[in-house]
Parts: C-alpha cells; structure tokens; sequence
C-alpha cells in the first residue's frame, strides 16, 4: 500500500519526537536501554518482572539485558531476587533508590501540559492511534504487546464485588488481582478481538 503524505508527516513526527525523548534519556545519567528498563520494571506486574520477559518487551538480546541489568545493579537501582518456586530464576525489583530515580526524572518530562489542550475523548483518540501504529510494527517483528492488564482476553473485572483489596481475576493466571495490577503491563498480555 502507498504510503499517504499524512502518513509520512506523521511518521516524521514520531522520528523527530523519538530523537528528542533519547536525548532526554541520557540526561538521566543512564543510556535509553537502561531507562527503558527502568521504567519498565516501575510499570509491569508480578509475573513479568523476569529478565526474560524484559527481554522479549525490549525486542533485544539475552547478552544486552544481562549487561543492562548489571549496570542498573551497580548503580543500585535495581535488585536480584531468586524465585521461592525456582531459585535458578530471579525477579526483578526495583530498590527505593530506584523509585526515587524514576519519579525525579519522569516529572521533569512535562507530557501532560501539552495534552491538557485537548479533551479526555481526544486524548484518548491520540493514545489511540500511536497504540495502532505500535501494535502494527509489533505484529510486523511477531513482538508481544505488554498491554495492559484491564484491556486483556484474560481480565475478569468485578469478579469478586464483596473483594475490596483483589475484586477481579485472572482466568488465565488463576490470580486474584487488585485495582493498582489492572493497570500494570503484563508479558501475558492477550489482544481482545
Ligand atoms: S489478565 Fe491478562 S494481563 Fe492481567 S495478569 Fe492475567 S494474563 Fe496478565
């Protein structure tokens, strides 16, 4: 299909935006593949915070995320956990050093002042198109989507109403799950039809 000249401007748009958010990146004081692990380890849930799953979400090798989480480690940002049900497996966590890193940073990236010129519906218009855009090339490079959780084939809201703490539910998990779980990413992410 021919590309529109829309469509050029906006992928030129996306270019351009990219450039200045790894600019931005390294002004923390890590490289992009460092804050992206961060970040990503800041919003996903229990069963993906795996060296495995950070892999997969971050389309890269086993060798990269071992050297990025090693720096992360070293600037004790991040901490190693063997897993109770198999301790030749770790967890991933981030330490309060961490957190603190990431709320410090992410304030000064002001994204909301620009959006609030626009409406909740448009806003959600935007979010939108930029997650058609990017579930395309995803389906492209055969990539798992990392939705999240209360928009997967596998989330059964209300489940439980007389549950305050954990009232829906993972079918697919068996997990009760709570209001802050369904709006964390999950490598089990399934697309509804
Ligand atoms: S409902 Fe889906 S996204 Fe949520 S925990 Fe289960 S598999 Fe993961």
């Amino acid at each position: 299909m021919q590309k529109t000249p829309q469509a050029n401007r906006l992928y030129e748009l996306l270019q351009r935006l990219g450039r200045l958010i790894r600019q931005a990146e390294y002004e923390t004081g890590l490289n992009p593949a460092q804050w992206e692990a961060l970040c990503y380890l800041a919003r996903c849930n229990k069963v993906s915070n795996t060296p495995s799953a950070l892999t997969a979400y971050m389309g890269t090798t086993k060798g990269t995320i071992s050297q990025t989480l090693n720096a992360l480690e070293r600037k004790a940002l991040i901490y190693k956990q063997k897993q109770s049900q198999d301790p030749r497996k770790v967890s991933l966590h981030l330490t309060k050093t961490g957190r603190t890193f990431i709320k410090e940073h992410q304030s000064k990236e002001n994204y909301s002042k620009p959006l609030a010129l626009y409406t909740k519906q448009q806003q959600a218009l935007i979010e939108d198109a930029i997650e058609t855009i990017l579930k395309a090339q995803l389906t492209k490079r055969q990539g798992a989507t990392f939705g999240m959780c209360k928009s997967c084939a596998h989330f059964c809201p209300n489940h439980d109403r007389t549950n305050q703490n954990t009232p829906h539910f993972c079918q697919l998990l068996n997990v009760p799950l709570s209001d802050k779980d369904k709006e964390e990413i999950c490598a089990e992410h399934l697309e509804t039809l």
